[in-house]
């Protein structure tokens, strides 16, 4: 995010017309019912109003088949994601994650020197539970970004399940469920339910498109529950954004009809690179790792050229870039910047 952040910024010299395929948000914001929600309780932001997250657990917790002890809300899945690693993570704990995977975990770790542990994806992309396992007898999480970013990449139930299975005993395993809504993926929550050793993280910044009005749910039994509350002190959720959670739930056809339009807009780019022999990892989320096949900060400086903001590079994989899929029309504005840019010669310094 930091990296999307820094990018946009610089962008504002360059004026209004950049596209943001940067930052995995999505391009159609919140629904119709979520904005009008939000309207009507900026006037009652002045109250904390706890009984709107109650309604928010309750109604969410209602649709996952959860009882409302399995469901804290929080603003966005990052501080549950970080609380997490505290929680359950220490000096004589790892963290056990992916690569390429998302790092935010990682760097909560480092904060607190708690070791790392990076195990390459497997060769069909998903996480290689067997290897997450093999990387450390005493974990205190394995971190599992299903579907992943930045790959889009799922991990099957049954992985998880055998992670749940074959993990130590006392370590965590933290599903990461931000994608969930854009792939075919089936949901975990119920593994919460059922009592396991999972925190399943939830986000209303991806499909719902609240990245910037912050969301979020952790699902687990309540004693997990607990520990990773009492990181972070108090805390509440904007009313605005609980208010806009509820109506987005609430809004039953929501979840298809985006979910459509991502898978359409993917797929369009996904035939247009196949057509010009561009090579890319199949995805299930609203983002996808493309391969250059050369140095990617050419790649992202040249798109940047021309007002197309496009994701980073993660160093394992050092020719990919990540697009996150914007509308169709954006994409088409895409296509034709980086079929642009890869005309140009490539950099005879890539070794
Ligand atoms: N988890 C994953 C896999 C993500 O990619 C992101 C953001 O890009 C997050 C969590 C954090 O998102 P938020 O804090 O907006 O819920």
């Amino acid at each position: 995010a930091q990296f999307a952040f820094a990018q946009r910024r610089s962008m504002k010299a360059v004026g209004p017309i950049a596209v943001f395929l940067n930052a995995n948000e999505n391009p159609l914001g919140p629904c119709e019912a979520a904005r009008a929600a939000m309207t009507t309780a900026i006037a009652e932001s002045g109250r904390y109003h706890d009984e709107y997250a109650e309604e928010f657990v309750s109604l969410f917790a209602s649709q996952g088949g959860l009882k409302t002890e399995y469901v804290d809300p929080y603003s966005g899945s990052s501080q549950p994601l970080s609380y997490c690693v505290s929680a359950f993570c220490n000096a004589e704990k790892p963290l056990v994650i992916a690569d390429p995977g998302y790092e935010a975990a990682a760097r909560t770790a480092d904060a607190m020197g708690v070791k790392v542990l990076k195990v390459p994806l497997a060769k069909d992309y998903s996480h290689d539970v067997r290897a997450m396992v093999a990387a450390s007898p005493n974990a205190g999480v394995y971190y599992v970004a299903s579907p992943n970013n930045p790959t889009g990449s799922v991990t099957s139930r049954a992985d998880v399940e055998w992670l749940l299975a074959n993990k130590p005993k006392g370590s965590i395993v933290v599903l990461d469920e931000a994608y969930i809504h854009f792939s075919d993926a089936t949901p975990c929550l119920d593994l919460a339910a059922a009592d396991k050793d999972i925190v399943v993280l939830r986000t209303f910044s991806k499909l719902y498109g609240m990245a910037g009005a912050r969301l979020g749910a952790a699902v687990a039994r309540p004693d997990l529950l607990k520990k990773v509350r009492e990181q972070g002190g108090w805390t509440m959720c904007p009313v605005t954004a609980t208010q806009a959670g509820i109506a987005s739930l609430k809004d039953a056809s929501l979840v298809a009809k985006r979910k459509t339009i991502n898978a359409d807009a993917r797929q369009e780019t996904f035939d247009w690179l196949t057509s010009k022999g561009f090579a890319y990892v199949p995805s299930q989320a609203n983002h996808f790792m493309l391969d250059a096949k050369r140095p990617t900060q050419t790649v992202i400086a040249g798109m940047a050229g021309k007002g197309i903001l496009i994701g980073r590079a993660w160093p394992i994989w050092q020719t990919h870039v990540r697009v996150t899929v914007g509308t169709p029309q954006e994409m088409v504005r895409f296509r034709s910047a980086f079929e642009d840019v890869m005309r140009q010669p490539q950099s005879s310094s890539y070794a």
